[in-house]
């Protein structure tokens, strides 16, 4: 079943006079129990997508375009007081700092229960600490925690608050975006495998944004990969991380170590992402490409099914001569 069901996404900031395109024509769905990773490198458009989603881009400095169907409704025609009733209910989201944006000067009790009185109204002092205790005990944390500030716990235990604070109703979709990425590798490492049985034991999905095609391998179902704002390659993980078709999924997967650990020629993409107010006529990634051909400096290629499992925008695949 569609939990979530983009369609025709486009995002576009006004700044500096400028009309950058971050989201172009993003298509893509998350079926429910199959988590999705979202790759790319840096500017590729990713969190503005995450945030279109969750409906927090300011109407003042862009513009978006499309559908994001979820449960039911269109997120982008709601207005904001029926998306309050979503957030986190339904739809919530681990930041690469969330607890930043929790007050240095209050007990994580104190900021915790004002957020679950925010959608329940009348609940008794116990029962949400009944509710986080049990949270965080699924997240590995203690019981002290409820009663320290902020200040008082590392980065992982913070980010693990985040992660028990995201589920605290259970909601069906939760996005993490580059939620474990400042974390050493074994405390990723240790979150990661706790969202996972999460995901078995809630009923909850994940939408994952990262730069580290690993955590996608270990983690999601399917893969949607990014450039320039554009999907150019979404499918099954197994699937698009073995047998990747577009030559910029090869390249990402090239600058990693492979997934078994085996030695390999570390190699990056040479060139960089083009201006997103300024695109190319055709393929965005063309300037960059080792197998450009005619076409690709002329027409945009769209994303079609290679597959059930796999969709690519290349030229090399579709007949383009
Ligand atoms: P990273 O991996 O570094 O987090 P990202 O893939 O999440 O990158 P975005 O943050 O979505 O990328 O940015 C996409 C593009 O939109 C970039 O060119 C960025 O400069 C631009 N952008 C993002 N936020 C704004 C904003 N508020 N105003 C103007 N441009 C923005
Ligand atoms: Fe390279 Fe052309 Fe495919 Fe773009 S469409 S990725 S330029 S081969
Ligand atoms: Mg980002």
């Amino acid at each position: 079943m569609k939990l979530l069901d983009i369609r025709d996404l486009n995002v576009t900031y006004n700044s500096n006079n400028k009309k950058i395109l971050a989201v172009n024509n993003v298509s893509l769905f998350i079926d429910s129990g199959e988590s999705l990773g979202v790759v790319g490198e840096s500017g590729s458009g990713k969190s503005t997508l995450a945030m279109a989603v969750l409906c927090l881009l300011s109407k003042k400095t862009s513009q978006i375009t499309g559908e994001i169907n979820f449960l039911g409704n269109d997120l982008i025609k709601l207005t904001e007081k029926e998306l309050r009733k979503i957030r986190w209910t339904q739809l919530s989201v681990v930041f690469q700092k969330s607890m930043n944006a929790l007050s240095p000067v209050h007990k994580i009790s104190t900021q915790l229960e004002d957020i679950y009185r925010s959608h329940n109204k009348n609940a008794s002092k116990q029962i949400i600490k009944d509710r986080i205790i049990k949270l965080f005990d699924t997240v590995n944390l203690s019981e002290r925690v409820y009663d320290l500030y902020p200040h008082e716990l590392s980065g992982g235990m913070l980010q693990r608050v985040s992660i028990a604070l995201s589920l605290l109703f259970e909601p069906p979709l939760v996005i993490l975006d580059e939620a474990t990425t400042a974390l050493d590798v074994i405390t990723q490492g240790q979150i990661l495998n706790e969202i996972k049985r999460l995901e078995k034991e809630m009923n909850v999905t994940m939408m994952t944004i990262t730069h580290d095609v690993s955590v996608v391998a270990s983690s999601c179902k399917r893969v949607a990969v990014m450039y320039a704002g554009q999907l150019i390659e979404f499918g099954d993980v197994s699937v698009v991380l073995t047998q990747p078709r577009h030559p910029y999924t090869q390249g990402l997967l090239k600058s990693f170590p492979t997934l078994r650990g085996e030695r390999s020629n570390l190699r990056g993409i040479s060139g960089s992402l083009p201006d997103l107010s300024l695109l190319p006529q055709g393929c965005v990634f063309a300037p960059r490409c080792e197998q450009a051909k005619e076409i690709c400096y002329k027409k945009r290629p769209q994303l079609i099914d290679l597959s059930d499992n796999q969709q690519t925008a290349c030229h090399l695949y579709g007949g383009e001569k």
